[in-house]
């Protein structure tokens, strides 16, 4: 258990629960950290950390405590520029906590796990171990989002070619098999550091670069998915289309052009589009998107759930498939209320005939979820990272070596068990494609 959390060596307890505490203590210790300190209110835990010559590598904080409350004791911390992450351990409603999350996410805070008591040992290491990661991450981020991208600069990588797919794998709840993938923009500079797609999308759209943008990515992908297919590997694409670009009048035309020098058949391909994006201008955006169905491609709603009308549009929008936010998928297996909003979203697909797709699928306990819970296709890191095409075979021999492992528990009754079937197969299920 030590090696799964690395560089986590101390911890500080806010708990006034005696028994509780000792418990916490004794997981904290059973996990391999080393030094673990304790406090009976968030008062006690304030006046500790000024005390100990090292500030701990996380916190665990119940959220009732006398003399200072869970909550007041996270604002004070929030005050402090060198406070741990921390998770929160409590015993009290699941829609208590989350408002606590959604409080910390608000604010920006490094936090986004909760622990219902009684919190096992391995559920403890999971959640302090992304609580760090997500940290660090975060740390990654601000760094480089110090990178200021000009459309100039844009411009210039688009012509040179420095900007290019990155596929990362889509795998069958059912069979573990690997289904699709989904391409993702990357930007190598002149000394091969890689600028994330969050820090250039949002420059692509407003500069109009978008366009060259998306079809250099649908350009690249489709000659990569035609190199696969002449080792034998039939792999469907998800492309993402910036909802801007739906109002362009020669897209389907551009796409439709370009599908057809590569030889794929439309159903091979989805578009994943985002929910926040569509609502602006519905009527043009309708009109690409019933065009783009017309002619057989796959349509994905992406993010689904961190929009604001999910509902109107599914009931507007010919989607094929539906994918679930990471927001819903992190940390549900210990969270009741997420799974419910889970399970009901999966339920909702199942209704409608779409495919249901989880992004975010971090651990083993993601992943026992999702196939319990009856979903199509996951993707994230538990699985593989976006990858370069050329690294994509290799990867996938490494992971059928997995499937055993993969597949060692079987999902109950309620997984659709798509085994054999593709991605479109499913999207074009009982709809003229
Ligand atoms: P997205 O479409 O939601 O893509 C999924 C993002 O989640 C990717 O980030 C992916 O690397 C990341 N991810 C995958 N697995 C996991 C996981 O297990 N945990 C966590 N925490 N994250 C995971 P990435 O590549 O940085 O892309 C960010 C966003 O940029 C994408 O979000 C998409 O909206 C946009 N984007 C990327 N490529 C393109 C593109 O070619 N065109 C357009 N319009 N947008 C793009
Ligand atoms: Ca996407
Ligand atoms: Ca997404």
């Amino acid at each position: 258990m030590n090696d799964v959390l690395t560089g986590i060596r101390s911890v500080l307890i806010a708990e006034d629960s005696e028994v509780q505490r000792a418990y916490l203590a004794q997981l904290c210790r059973a996990i391999g950290i080393q030094a673990v300190h304790e406090a009976g209110n968030g008062r006690e835990a304030l006046a500790l950390l000024d005390a100990l010559a090292e500030p701990p590598d996380a916190m665990i904080i119940d959220l009732l405590m006398p003399v200072m409350d869970g909550i007041e004791l996270i604002q004070q911390l929030q005050q402090r520029t060198d406070a741990a992450p921390f998770v929160i351990v409590s015993a009290r409603d699941s829609a208590l906590v989350a408002s606590v999350l959604e409080m910390l996410r608000a604010s920006g805070q490094d936090c986004g796990h909760a622990l219902e008591k009684p919190a096992s040992a391995a559920s403890l290491a999971r959640a302090l171990e992304r609580c760090v990661a997500a940290r660090k991450s975060r740390h990654g981020a601000a760094v480089r989002a110090r990178r200021e991208v000009s459309a100039a600069e844009l411009g210039r990588a688009l012509r040179e070619g420095a900007i290019v797919p990155h596929f990362q794998p889509k795998i069958d709840c059912g069979s573990g098999q690997l289904r699709g993938v989904e391409v993702l923009a990357r930007w190598f500079d002149a000394e091969g550091r890689s600028l994330p797609p969050d820090q250039f999308v949002p420059v692509a759209e407003a500069s109009g670069l978008i366009h060259p943008l998306t079809l250099s990515m649908l350009e690249q992908a489709l000659s990569q998915a035609l190199s696969w297919k002449a080792r034998g590997m039939q792999i469907p694409l998800a492309v993402n289309l910036s909802p801007r670009l739906l109002e362009l009048p020669t897209l389907v035309d551009d796409i439709g052009r370009l599908v057809r020098r590569y030889g794929l058949q439309p159903p091979e391909l989805t578009f994943e589009i985002t929910e926040s994006g569509v609502i602006s201008r519905l009527g043009t955006a309708l009109g690409t998107l019933v065009r783009l169905r017309m002619r057989g491609f796959g349509l994905s709603i992406d993010d689904y759930g961190t929009g604001y009308s999910s509902m109107q549009q599914l009931s507007r929008i010919p989607f094929t498939e539906l994918k679930i936010d990471k927001s819903f998928i992190n940390g549900a297996y210990a969270n009741e209320r997420l799974r419910v909003i889970l399970q009901s979203a999966i339920d909702m697909t199942q209704r409608l005939g779409l495919a249901c797709v989880a992004e975010g699928v971090e651990t083993a306990e993601d992943w026992a979820l999702l196939r319990r819970a009856g979903c199509d296709l996951a993707q994230g890191w538990f699985f593989g990272r976006a990858m370069p095409g050329d690294e994509l075979p290799a990867w996938r021999v490494q992971h059928e070596a997995r499937l055993d492992e993969l597949c060692a528990t079987h999902p109950t009754a309620l997984s659709r068990g798509h085994e054999g079937s593709t991605l479109s197969d499913r999207a074009c299920a009982g709809r003229p494609c």
